[in-house]
């Protein structure tokens, strides 16, 4: 039987052991201090400071008096999840990934820029990728081309998909079909369907490029099964997700009750036009994610980076949080291979995007030159990666 005396002992030695452990943990890797910190992913949006630890996000408090290796100064800034950006061409340029994380992304998906003939150079890209990357196959088995992914209707190759995706279970996370006219002509609906044939098999959702379809969105639609992806949901007419009153579509509400994603998907060739996204926004159809649809091009003509369309979508009158929302936890659910991120909850993964708002005069210009007047833009102003501070931030943006 132990003594009082021993107990007390004990006591105190294990008292003093976890002051020891305890000092040894509130010494941080790296803190972001003073940053208005937005958290979609916990209803957070307040100024504090965020501790990372071996990786990990070890601490979200209005003020973590510990000390750390690094320091990195956020105060005036913004201060969220690593930006998440599920419709990008990134593997069309070998620095691709390192441009958008330029731009504050820490987690992509390539949209179908590689079909079967060529997966294995998308592939080796997104491998190598500084970031948390995969791919969505074409259905079109050369990928995209200028005379339009399905034109010919023998290169929606069935087998040939599967078995690029056989080949790289680990790396493909989708297909995607590309559907307008210019894209597949007239058999949009025969390119989904045998996107779908692809897919269903191996649980993997298809991503629809709608858009100045041959087919309206209403039969469309119906071919989306849970987990699917649409995307430029502000294409303006002919075969927008609006009819011409205005009204959203019954098989696209329909769709989204079902469980099919609706994201923006940006690009520069017409899948935006502000009163189009005006008449869908004020419907109450808010989009699930917010995506850039990014190519080397149009990174180099300013206007596709995520800070820029985050931006735009201020512009709309779309609040902040949910603009930060669209961006990092939403779609963080919708792939896999970002569970656990698009979030600062401590434990998670410490990618981290810090974000300048600078206030002024600036023009958004939609896909046909409109242009959307606002007063505040997001820029990248620092990045962190699976817990380390990444600087200086690569190319100086204006
Ligand atoms: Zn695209």
């Amino acid at each position: 039987m132990l003594s009082r005396r021993s107990l007390i002992g004990t006591g105190v030695a294990a008292l003093a052991f976890a002051t020891r452990s305890f000092a040894a943990r509130a010494r941080h890797d790296l803190i972001l201090r003073g940053g208005r910190v937005i958290d979609p992913s916990r209803g957070l949006d307040a100024v504090g400071d965020v501790a990372v630890t071996e990786g990990r996000i070890a601490a979200v408090a209005p003020q973590i008096a510990a000390e750390a290796e690094e320091t990195l100064d956020a105060r005036g800034k913004l201060v969220v999840p690593g930006l998440i950006d599920i419709h990008t061409h990134a593997t069309t340029a070998p620095d691709g990934p390192s441009l958008c994380l330029a731009d504050g992304v820490t987690g992509w998906i390539d949209a179908g820029s590689q079909g079967a003939d060529h997966i294995d150079q998308a592939i080796a890209i997104a491998r190598s990728a500084p970031q948390q990357a995969r791919v969505m196959i074409n259905i079109g088995r050369a990928g995209i081309i200028g005379a339009g992914d399905t034109m010919n209707l023998a290169l929606a190759d069935v087998q040939a998909a599967r078995s690029a995706i056989m080949r790289h279970r680990d790396f493909i996370v989708g297909v995607k079909a590309r559907l307008s006219r210019n894209v597949c002509g007239d058999h949009d609906y025969e390119v989904l369907r045998r996107a779908q044939e692809v897919a269903t098999p191996f649980g993997l959702p298809v991503m629809i490029h709608m858009g100045d379809t041959f087919s309206p969105m209403s039969k469309l639609a119906g071919l989306l099964k849970r987990r699917d992806i649409v995307t430029h949901l502000f294409s303006p007419p002919p075969h927008a997700i609006i009819d011409d009153t205005g009204n959203i579509l019954p098989e696209v509400l329909a769709a989204r009750k079902r469980g099919v994603w609706f994201d923006l998907g940006n690009g520069r060739l017409g899948h935006v036009r502000w009163d189009t996204a005006l008449r869908i926004l004020g419907d109450g159809f808010l989009p699930d994610t917010i995506s850039t649809d990014w190519t080397p091009e149009g990174q180099k003509a300013g206007i596709i980076n995520m800070p820029n369309i985050m931006s735009s979508m201020l512009s709309l009158g779309i609040p902040l949080a949910q603009v930060v929302a669209w961006s990092t936890v939403n779609p963080a659910k919708i792939f896999d291979v970002f569970n656990g991120r698009g979030t600062l909850a401590v434990g998670a993964p410490a990618d981290i995007t810090v974000l300048e708002m600078r206030t002024g005069n600036f023009e958004f210009v939609d896909a046909f030159k409109n242009i959307r007047p606002g007063n505040r833009k997001l820029f990248a102003s620092a990045t962190v990666l699976g817990g380390k501070w990444l600087r200086p931030q690569r190319r100086l943006q204006q």
